[in-house]
């Protein structure tokens, strides 16, 4: 395969041609690299890119080489670490999404590792699944407090205990709660069989809108419930269904940042920060190094964009977070760049309006010298109305535009906050430039701080603030 023209996603046997190189991207199953897989990558980013990595929304890594693709010399390399898919056709298939802390989270009902490896087998061991749309996506959530259970995939597997007291996992497809629930042992055939007859869908309509058509659009011409009952067809078992609400988990998008207690008495994980997920090929490899000498040798990438140490124990907590400072690197979830979530914008797509990732970085190293910030705040910068790096809006959301400013044709955003009024919230400014933007966002920031409630988060904050008369400055900072 080869390097492909935009806007194909890239993968590591085609990467793909962006403005300032080639993007290839490695498929992570469930985020989890150990310390050769790091080594590697570290290498691999010093001999063929700028030395930057960066993790993705789905807990994947790619790096950017320089001039041409990942030479095909080094794929067999990568395959025999495990970084590269054994089988090249399934390679373009979406990562296997799973919390960062399966296996060690306190609140958990089941470890999913298990379940992401064996559907990862499964992936491997049927080519005929590539025929499928790349952007099928499978997850796994086993209940832990940092959950994935709100991101997007198609399939959602969802721990819960049922009234048996037995742990099964709810079938969410879509987004939509199916009312299904499987057996541990049962998830792989269910899985297989819903691949399956998507696979079928895929024969009998090949192409939508000129690309592979996605499980949703299976799921607008045949209907869940025709969909669900064919695949039974292919089971050895019959669905079970079951009319237990599922109680409502409040989710801390970034509450893995930070030292944290594991499940295993004695040891912590701490969540580092990387700002939109980039680091440097000496980072990974001081990072690995610190995994092998005082973890377990494991890093864990999270669909956040950050990364994990596993398994510090609680005397050696306080060296490695000194460890990580000294690399640059921080666990604060509170700082301008902890949140922070840009699409690959016009560097990388033809779609985008806006230089998204260097605007990002900019505004990041501005409220740093400006402001103090005691929450997470999320800002999201989208380069087109797409919104492919974050479908859910939280706090603030700003979209590329082009604006014609005296005759001269300039980047400019539209800025929303909240979640409320449209896709992206509630829009506070409209057509502001790149270069006024980060006044723009210290204003709505400085309100915030000053009418907010004690615990109310800025999303919170925003879909309430216009509501009330007392936030009157708020209606009318407007450009
Ligand atoms: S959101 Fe738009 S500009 Fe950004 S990567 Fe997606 S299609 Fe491209």
């Amino acid at each position: 395969m080869a390097v492909t023209d935009l806007p194909i996603c890239p993968g590591l046997f085609y990467g793909s041609r962006a403005r300032d190189g080639v993007l290839s991207r490695m498929r992570i199953p469930g985020g989890i690299l150990n310390v050769p897989q790091c080594l590697a990558i570290a290498d691999l980013a010093d001999r063929y890119s700028t030395g930057y990595l960066q993790v993705t929304n789905r807990a994947n890594l790619q790096v950017r080489t320089t001039d041409s693709a990942i030479p095909p010399s080094i794929w067999q390399d990568l395959q025999d670490l495990g970084l590269a898919s054994g089988c090249v056709e399934i390679d373009p298939i979406r990562n296997i999404m799973s919390s960062p802390t399966a296996g060690i989270d306190r609140a958990q009902l089941v470890d999913t590792r298990l379940l992401v490896k064996a559907w990862d087998n499964h992936l491997q061991t049927h080519p005929e699944l590539s025929e499928l749309s790349p952007k099928f996506s499978v997850g796994f959530d086993g209940g832990e407090s940092v959950s994935i259970g709100n991101l997007r995939n198609d399939i959602l597997l969802k721990a819960e205990i049922n009234s048996h007291s037995t742990i099964v996992f709810r079938l969410f497809l879509n987004g939509k709660n199916t009312g299904i629930t499987v057996e541990l042992s049962e998830c792989i055939s269910a899985l297989a069989a819903l691949a399956n007859t998507y696979l079928e869908y895929s024969k009998y309509r090949p192409i939508v809108d000129r690309k592979k058509p996605r499980l949703r659009h299976l799921l607008a011409d045949w209907g869940v419930e025709n969909y669900l009952d064919r695949v039974e067809n292919q089971l050895p078992f019959s669905w079970c269904k079951s009319s237990i609400e599922l109680p409502h988990r409040a989710i801390e998008p970034y509450g893995h940042l930070g030292t944290h207690p594991q499940q295993q008495s004695g040891f912590s994980y701490i969540g580092i920060a990387l700002a939109l997920g980039r680091l440097k090929s000496q980072q990974l490899q001081s990072l690995a190094n610190l995994a092998q000498n005082f973890g377990s040798g494991i890093l864990r990438l999270t669909p956040k964009q950050n990364l994990l140490i596993s398994d510090i124990p609680y005397h050696h907590v306080a060296e490695v977070e000194k460890s990580i400072a000294s690399l640059g690197l921080h666990s604060s979830a509170t700082r301008p760049d902890s949140c922070l979530v840009a699409c690959s914008g016009s560097r990388g797509c033809a779609s985008a309006a806006t230089d998204t990732q260097s605007h990002a970085l900019k505004l990041a190293e501005d409220l740093a010298q400006k402001l103090t910030l005691d929450r997470p705040i999320n800002i999201h910068f989208s380069g087109c109305e797409k919104s492919c790096a974050q479908k859910t809006p939280i706090d603030i959301t700003l979209m590329g535009i082009k604006l014609d400013r005296e005759q001269e044709i300039v980047e400019g955003y539209d800025i929303y906050a909240g979640s409320k009024d449209s896709p992206f919230g509630r829009q506070i400014f409209r057509g502001v430039t790149a270069v006024e933007m980060p006044g723009a966002i210290e204003q709505m920031l400085r309100v915030y701080q000053q009418f907010r409630e004690s615990a109310e988060s800025f999303g919170e904050f925003a879909d309430r603030a216009i509501l009330d008369f007392r936030f009157l400055d708020w209606k009318i900072i407007q450009f």
